[in-house]
């Protein structure tokens, strides 16, 4: 996002998490308030470590809360059949990367629900455990950063549910017009209008707060022109979405004269075909049949000194059933396939012969052109 770098944390759930620089800047302000300014005007009178420990711990908290929430709408999403590539935190908070989007109505309800569900339950058990502590006799220190969590948490789950796609309560509201009209991408316009226009509500609260002299509302400017934006890019994408569902790949295939026998070496591919031929990755066959794909850095894989002795057969993507489509399959299909950490091209095959090649390249190519006949 932003073009920053992120950094992945690990893979909870074999669900690979991601941060984003711009989540930083989040983690600072958020720990810097809470220590410069919520803590010692609730807790007046104490050491500023403590300040500074428990800005730290209760921001680390917050952090975890937000993981929390993204982790529930991929749960759900991936119990329902779909893939997840990655949960990222970013400036404005967690997004849950699915290559595909529900096939459901009721899917994508449930989908949207779990997030500030999980909000919702770790705020009330934030509060509950603070009462307890106050009923114990804790002292403030303890039951602060849970009376913080409680309170941010449920203003999560609310700002969430606002019923402006893509927003989870968008996403809740595109559900229900699904569901009524049969229709998505009809469902989708409604829903990302109406996000569109809680944008524009955001941002005239803001405006509206500081002709009256108070800047506390500002950051709703910032979040009503992210929304409406948000919204009104994820309304072009779902367009996109059905016109790619239209569209086989025959029509946006190249066909590629250049195929490479399995039995050609390394040492042959290199210099052949990636320093001579104009192509970053071939199809790898034998008798005219294709049997896997082959690349730089698959090549780049196997120790020079080997490269003679190795064959293009022996290290190409031997795993058909995930580069291999038919010429009738929808170019919607077969998007999740050419993202960059996949293997980046889909191979048209009928009757096990090659009839094409599909690369982003391609599916750029068509979406540039047929932007051009609109
Ligand atoms: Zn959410």
């Amino acid at each position: 996002m932003f073009g920053l770098p992120s950094v992945r944390l690990g893979r909870p759930f074999g669900i690979p998490l991601e941060v984003d620089a711009s989540w930083l800047l989040v983690f600072v302000l958020v720990s810097s308030s809470l220590t410069l300014s919520y803590f010692p005007s609730a807790y007046p009178d104490a050491a500023p470590a403590v300040y500074v420990v428990l800005g730290l711990v209760t921001s680390l908290a917050f952090f975890v809360s937000l993981v929390l929430h993204e982790l529930a709408h991929s749960l759900v999403a991936r119990a329902g059949g779909l893939k997840i590539s990655k949960v990222t935190l970013f400036l404005f908070g967690g997004v849950s990367q699915m290559e595909e989007e529900p096939r459901s109505p009721g899917h994508e309800f449930l989908l949207a629900v779990a997030g500030p569900a999980t909000s919702v339950l770790i705020g009330v058990t934030s509060l509950g455990a603070r009462t307890l502590l106050i009923a114990a006799g804790a002292a403030p220190p303890l039951w602060l950063p849970f009376e913080y969590l409680g309170l941010i948490n449920i203003a999560l789950a609310a700002f969430n549910l606002l019923p402006g796609f893509p927003l989870d309560g968008g996403r809740v509201l595109r559900a229900i017009l699904w569901a009524i009209t049969k229709n998505l991408l009809k469902a989708t316009r409604w829903a990302s209008r109406l996000g569109q226009a809680i944008g524009g509500l955001l941002i005239a609260v803001a405006v509206f707060g500081v002709l009256r002299g108070t800047f506390d509302l500002v950051w709703f400017a910032v979040m009503g022109w992210f929304l409406s934006n948000m919204s009104s890019v994820a309304y072009q994408q779902q367009q996109l979405r059905v016109t790619l569902a239209e569209v086989p790949l025959r029509r946006i295939m190249s066909t590629p004269a250049v195929l490479a026998p399995s039995d050609v070496s390394l040492e042959e591919m290199a210099h052949s075909y990636f320093l001579g031929g104009r192509h970053t990755r071939y199809p790898v066959v034998t008798d005219g049949k294709v049997i896997g794909l082959i690349d730089l850095s698959r090549v780049n894989q196997v120790p020079r000194e080997r490269w003679r002795s190795t064959t293009a057969g022996e290290v190409a993507a031997l795993d058909l059933a995930s580069i291999v489509a038919s010429p009738d399959a929808s170019v919607d299909s077969v998007l999740g396939r050419l993202e960059p950490d996949g293997p980046g091209a889909v191979l048209v095959v009928e009757d096990r012969r090659l009839a094409g090649i599909v690369t982003r390249a391609d599916v750029i190519r068509f979406i540039n052109e047929s932007a051009q006949h609109a």
